[in-house]
């Protein structure tokens, strides 16, 4: 028993190893960027900054290592059937063509089945744990989606997000605040026009 346990640790250990992001790696991607705008990456400002940058991509791509389905898990004892909205969950994640951050909000509502509901909190890890990789917010929309809808088993899922692209409204176009609304509709949303629409009014107004 004792022998299992330290093989198990050591392949916990392992494996940990091959998820962890290569900083020295991400460090001298950076320091070539920096030389290749033409800037000295020796002077004193930009020293400490390959680095820095390492740690920030490593922070925000930490939810590839992440099972997005541990987080959906229902309460147990709590039930209720009506339509649950969370509204307004910030968002943060990284445009996969640019490697821009676009940031907004992630609107999630679902009708539950059997009682079955999550936490308020699991449904943010939810949508935290897509957000910090690589995306497209189309992709994250419905990722997010399909995750609620195949863990919970609910009658019905909506996805709702809002972003601003800092590659978009930093650059090229330059249309500051421009926002790109996607929404994944899944189950009796997708086959009930009003209950969509009773979600959508509830996810739109601002009170
Ligand atoms: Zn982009």
């Amino acid at each position: 028993m004792v022998i299992k346990l330290a093989e198990q640790k050591q392949k916990n250990r392992a494996r940990r190893k091959n998820t962890q992001p290569d900083l020295d790696l991400i460090a001298q991607g950076v320091k070539l960027i920096i030389e290749g705008i033409g800037e000295d990456p020796n002077r004193a400002g930009l020293k400490g900054t390959p680095h820095r940058v390492a740690e920030m991509y490593a922070e925000l791509t930490a939810g590839m290592h992440e099972d997005p389905q541990q987080h959906v898990i229902p309460l147990p004892g709590d039930k209720h059937d009506e339509m649950v909205i969370v509204k307004d969950i910030s968002i943060a994640s990284l445009c996969e063509h640019h490697l821009a951050p676009f940031v907004g909000k992630c609107h999630i509502a679902y009708i539950p089945k059997g009682g079955r509901i999550l936490g308020i909190s699991k449904l943010a890890r939810l949508a935290e744990t897509f957000s910090r990789r690589l995306q497209l917010q189309e992709r994250l929309t419905t990722d997010i989606a399909n995750t609620l809808f195949d863990g919970l088993k609910p009658l019905g899922v909506m996805v709702v997000i809002e972003a601003e692209h800092t590659c978009m409204t930093l650059r090229g176009v330059r249309k500051a605040d421009a926002k790109t609304v996607t929404s994944a509709v899944l189950g009796g949303f997708r086959t009930d026009p009003r209950t969509r629409s009773e979600a959508m009014s509830l996810i739109k107004g601002r009170d």
